[in-house]
């Protein structure tokens, strides 16, 4: 069975990288499934347990580091973040193409580990959109939308390390790129060689006169 495509989904805060994420699941659920993090962070209001982030003390993350359950972590604003192994190669086996929505650091891990990874990086059309959709969710203070815009302004130079740059000006538009440089990465190459060795030798067979 062909394995699926790991994609890693990263974008400043505030691009609309969550929105992007949840509408191509819902858009093609029997293609895409988005991993679920570790995080030593509190849960915010809302966010449940086992499906918006696996919730863990210091000590069972740094367990989980330890016993090599993690394919990625980083450390973001004082907490530890990381991907659960061993449920995104069970799902890359099954076909699944997954999608990691995690941060550059992470993300930078990742592809050491995986070259096939396909690396989006999210952002809005302009920065002073970005400030305009920091400041429209009105979940931030002014000091912390002045972070977040510094930190993306840092994330901006690790920006060349990703294949492509989405410019999330439309949902649906952003949506339908996404889903079409995955389904692109499948025809790579370097993802055929099964393929080209079997015409490969197929073709020495015929050239000898063996019949199949
Ligand atoms: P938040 O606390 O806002 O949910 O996430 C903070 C940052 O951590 C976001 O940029 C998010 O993409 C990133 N993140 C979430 N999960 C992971 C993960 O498993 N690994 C890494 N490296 N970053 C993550």
């Amino acid at each position: 069975m062909k394995q699926g495509t790991l994609v890693i989904l990263s974008g400043f805060s505030g691009s609309g990288k969550g929105t992007l994420v949840h509408r191509l699941l819902e858009k093609y659920p029997d293609e895409y499934c988005l991993s679920v993090s570790a995080t030593t962070r509190s849960p915010r209001e809302g966010e449940v347990d086992g499906k918006d982030y696996f919730f863990k003390t210091n000590e069972e993350f740094e367990r989980m580091i330890v016993n090599g359950e993690l394919l990625e972590h980083a450390g973001y604003v004082n907490h530890y973040y990381g991907t659960p192994k061993e449920w995104v190669m069970e799902q890359l086996a099954q076909s699944k193409n997954v999608i990691l929505e995690i941060e550059m650091q992470g993300a930078m891990a990742v592809r050491e580990k995986f070259p096939e990874a396909l690396l989006l990086f999210v952002t809005p059309p302009s920065a002073e959109e970005l400030k305009a959709r920091l400041i429209g969710r009105n979940t931030e203070t002014e000091d912390v939308i002045m972070s977040r815009l510094a930190r993306a302004s840092e994330e901006a130079d690790g920006c060349d390390a990703y294949d492509y740059l989405i410019v999330n000006d439309s949902i649906e538009e952003s949506v339908t790129l996404i889903h079409s440089l995955i389904s692109m990465q499948t025809y790579r190459m370097s993802r055929q060689q099964e393929l080209i060795r079997e015409i490969r030798n197929d073709l020495i067979d015929l050239a000898k006169g063996v019949s199949k």
